[in-house]
């Protein structure tokens, strides 16, 4: 059994697993009858049947298995079943008295799963044809026909139940299962996909362009819009690393990065994406970040505090170097014009750069 569950979990194609698990079921569920039938002394005709049955299913199974034949196998097994076992199976075990009729219904259910396009439907029409043909046949010559008295054909009925809605239960739930994986996976790559198009690699703060789409649509908003996309309490904090080209010479461009990316850790722990809030890759070392505050002086005195957490930072790799940066930061509520607001941030920040570098004007 385990070695079924492994063999169907290395196949990928869901329809070829389909194609296995009729292949498994059928093979078992015909030699349990087969046995039964042997069992119960039934005649020579059905027992052959059901012996020819269990031969091409166990042969079927391993050429699919030895020589990778399922393309051609498909058809076989919908061929087979609906066209010429399940018909002769009703004219001998019984016809309408039998459980057979629901052996139909499976039959034309696993042809639906099993092919595709053009040939399901011409698979459809024949086989619906011959399998109405058989019940014509069974009412135009019910001598051809052994009717089940009632006591069999009712355990005849019970027993192809089990076993016909045991086969659905093991398909939908194979094929319940694959949807599912695929509907994760499809949603875990799109998430991917969203966080590539928004983000920065190396640093994890949202790239220039998710900046742009932010400001662009704190601009546009209109007053009394709700709090996260209004101008009113928006700031914008502009910084540069100082003297990064240095700390790369001396360094080494790997190390560099390294610092990069731990600057970038303290503007995320320092913004509220909840709050509005938005923190960014401008440029190689430069950094904006959206700040919500009622005030000037709360803005300045979080972006301070963002200064000298960095100033802070202690390195492994160079245990005297202090990385600092420099800043502007401007309130957004006096401005109607994005690029003017850009621009006049960074005309501060290079304020900053001139006056000394380590500081943040306002
Ligand atoms: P200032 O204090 O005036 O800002 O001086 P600076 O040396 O920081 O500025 P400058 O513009 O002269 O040099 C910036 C340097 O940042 C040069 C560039 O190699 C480096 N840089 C930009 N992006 C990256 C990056 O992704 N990784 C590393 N390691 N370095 C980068
Ligand atoms: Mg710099
Ligand atoms: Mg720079």
């Amino acid at each position: 059994m385990n070695k079924i569950k492994d063999f169907l979990s290395e196949t990928k194609d869901l329809k070829i697993k389909i194609y296995y698990v009729i292949l498994f079921i059928g093979s078992f569920a015909n030699l349990i009858s087969l046995i039964a039938d042997i069992v119960q002394g039934l005649d020579k005709r059905t027992i052959l049947s059901a012996f020819a049955c269990f031969l091409f299913l166990i042969g079927l199974l391993h050429a699919s298995i030895r020589y990778h034949i399922e393309n051609v196998g498909k058809y076989l097994l919908v061929y087979f079943f609906n066209c010429l076992f399940f018909p002769l199976t009703f004219i001998t075990g019984g016809g309408i008295s039998s459980g057979m009729l629901l052996c139909y219904i499976l039959a034309l259910f696993v042809l639906g799963l099993l092919l595709e396009k053009k040939a399901r439907i011409i698979a459809y029409i024949i086989c619906i044809l011959v399998l109405e043909f058989s019940i014509i046949i069974s009412y135009l010559k019910p001598d051809l026909v052994d009717m089940l008295d009632y006591k069999s054909s009712v355990i005849d009925i019970t027993v192809t139940l089990l076993i016909t809605s045991a086969t659905i239960v093991a398909i939908l739930s194979m094929i319940l299962n694959a949807y599912d994986n695929e509907r994760r996976t499809a949603q875990q790559l799109n998430n991917r996909l969203r966080e590539l198009s928004v983000k920065d690699e190396l640093s994890g703060l949202y790239n220039r362009r998710e900046l742009f789409r932010k400001l662009d649509s704190i601009y546009q908003s209109e007053v009394g819009d709700s709090v996260p996309s209004s101008k009113e309490d928006c700031y914008i904090a502009m910084f540069d690393i100082d003297d990064f080209k240095l700390l790369n010479d001396e360094y080494g461009h790997q190390f560099g990065d390294k610092v990069l990316s731990e600057i970038a850790n303290i503007f995320i722990e320092s913004t509220n994406e909840d709050n509005g809030e938005l923190a960014a890759r401008y440029g190689g070392e430069e950094f904006v970040c959206i700040i919500r505050a009622d005030n000037p002086e709360d803005a300045l005195s979080r972006v301070e505090k963002m200064r000298t957490d960095i100033l802070k930072i202690r390195w492994e790799e160079a245990p005297k170097l202090v990385v600092t940066i420099s800043g502007g930061l401007i309130g957004c509520e006096e401005y109607d014009d994005l690029r003017v607001t850009i621009h006049d941030v960074d005309a501060l920040l290079y304020k900053a750069k001139r006056e000394g570098k380590n500081q943040i004007k306002l």
